[in-house]
């Protein structure tokens, strides 16, 4: 199946192919569209399966068809368990959005907040986040959750593992209830489930 019958927009074309990406993977194949269609989605993938583009490239898509963002405001956000995997999401956000007009950026723990609460002044159209560092910007009142149209929850599992999952829950609380929500995981075991459950809306289940 070529990248062309996913329904992506021609920038996105260009920018997988200048990827070098010949074919999507089977999750691309099968998240693409349903992300496009605004559907919630539980995704059971691990890393290497091209997941981050898998909600990346619909993500950056439907963020390109509304209002850029205002002052402090996120349109997206991507939360992480680590830094290291929030640096990678959003080198590959900046990669693929390369010929489109979108601002993203990234936060995380270990470095100094101030640059962080600058960058967010102007809003962002994607943010990617570790939970500690995006609760501190909002006790801070540097971020603004009320025109977020879109959650996505990255390696979920080691995000429950890490023990973020009060923080989650308490992210969760601040985002307005009328979203679209992605969640991805390497297990889909029962916490997975039940946490699937509190932040999702009729999603479709795939597994790879
Ligand atoms: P991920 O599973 O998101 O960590 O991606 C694993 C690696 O696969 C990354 O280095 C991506 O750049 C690469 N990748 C993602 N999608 C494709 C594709 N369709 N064809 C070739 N490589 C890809």
């Amino acid at each position: 199946m070529p990248f062309g019958s996913l329904g992506l927009c021609n920038e996105l074309l260009k920018s997988v192919a200048e990827q070098g990406y010949t074919s999507p993977s089977p999750i691309q194949i099968e998240a693409i569209p349903v992300v496009l269609s605004q559907r919630d989605v539980m995704a059971v993938a691990h890393t290497g399966t091209g997941k981050t583009a898998s909600f990346t490239l619909p993500m950056v898509q439907l963020l390109s068809g509304g209002v850029s963002s205002q002052p402090q405001c996120v349109r997206a956000l991507v939360i992480t368990p680590t830094r290291e995997l929030a640096a990678q999401v959003a080198a590959s956000i900046e990669n693929y959005s390369r010929h489109m007009n979108i601002r993203s950026g990234a936060v995380f723990g270990g470095v100094r907040i101030e640059p962080q609460i600058y960058q967010l002044q102007g809003g962002l159209d994607v943010l990617v986040a570790t939970p500690g560092r995006l609760i501190d910007l909002y006790n801070q009142q540097a971020i603004n959750f009320d025109r977020l149209e879109i959650l996505v929850l990255d390696e979920a599992d080691r995000v429950l593992d890490l023990g973020f999952i009060d923080d989650i829950r308490h992210i969760q609380t601040l985002l307005p209830s009328k979203r679209q929500t992605l969640m991805f995981s390497a297990t889909f075991s029962k916490e997975i489930k039940s946490l699937a459950k509190g932040m999702l809306n009729n999603p479709l289940l795939i597994e790879v």
